[in-house]
């Protein structure tokens, strides 16, 4: 029932995303894939996808729609929900957890305008499939996951993909990630109550951080927050959506 609201209010503010349900749920037990192999039945669902989801809902990036032509979504979703990868909503990935629907995760992408030279920071790791898109086009994604085993997942997948530009952590992502900042991009893929302030210090200027920020469980507001080169902050908020909580560790 939440997903259907948030699909009418979706519906209502971006006419484009009419059928977005824009629900970017959490990920757990995505421990099967490691050994998955490729398979070519999968290909046309994925130009499906890209078409219809990505590129006929608005997705102009011509760069971001090929990444999301490239990256072999079922690969990163356990076996016994594979056959949903590229359906167009979030797909159950184990303890009631889902990958977020794909349209949402090419607007986030879009939205940061990813350069070939940027080094990026991800909070929420979940399953790497977001990292995976956003390595097609940046230097470097650095991603941090709360859940041990969810690191391990997605390392694991990268690793058997060979991603040699995505370095996966686990951790606590509300600092950010010291060591390897400033970032000209920050993505987080799950919800704080309100900004992270680490997140913004680690910014590079012109650098672009996209989060969605709201109560637990409930609306959220997607927000691209820029800072310019005087080191200016703007904030936009972009649509309403749906992500799991950033979590404190106890
Ligand atoms: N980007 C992911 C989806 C992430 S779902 C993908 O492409 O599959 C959100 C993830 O954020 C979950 O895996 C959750 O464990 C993680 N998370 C929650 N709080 C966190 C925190 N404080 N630091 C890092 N990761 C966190």
């Amino acid at each position: 029932m939440l997903r259907q609201l948030l699909h009418s209010v979706a519906s209502a503010r971006r006419p484009g995303a009419l059928r977005a349900c824009l629900t970017a749920l959490s990920c757990f037990g995505c421990g099967d894939q490691v050994n998955a192999q490729d398979d070519s039945s999968y290909d046309a669902a994925r130009e499906t996808m890209v078409r219809e989801q990505i590129a006929g809902r608005g997705i102009r990036d011509a760069r971001v729609v090929e990444a999301m032509r490239q990256v072999p979504r079922h690969l990163f979703i356990p076996a016994a929900e594979r056959a949903r990868a590229y359906d167009d909503g979030p797909v159950p990935i184990g303890q009631g957890q889902t990958i977020s629907q794909p349209y949402i995760v090419a607007l986030m992408t879009e939205l940061v305008r990813p350069q070939s030279g940027d080094r990026v920071l991800e909070v929420g790791t979940g399953s790497g499939y977001q990292a995976a898109v956003l390595a097609r086009l940046v230097a470097h994604v650095y991603t941090v996951e709360l859940e041990e085993t969810l690191a391990r997942s997605a390392a694991a997948v990268l690793r058997e993909l060979d991603y040699k530009n995505i370095t996966v952590r686990t951790g606590d992502g509300y600092g950010g990630w010291p060591e390897h900042a400033p970032f000209d991009i920050v993505i987080v893929t799950a919800a704080p109550e309100q900004v992270p302030p680490a997140l913004i210090e680690q910014l590079k200027p012109g650098g672009r951080l996209i989060v969605p920020v709201g109560p637990r469980f409930q609306v959220q507001q997607l927000q691209l927050i820029e800072k310019d080169a005087s080191g200016a902050i703007r904030t936009r908020e972009v649509s309403p959506v749906m992500f799991v909580p950033l979590r404190r560790p106890q």
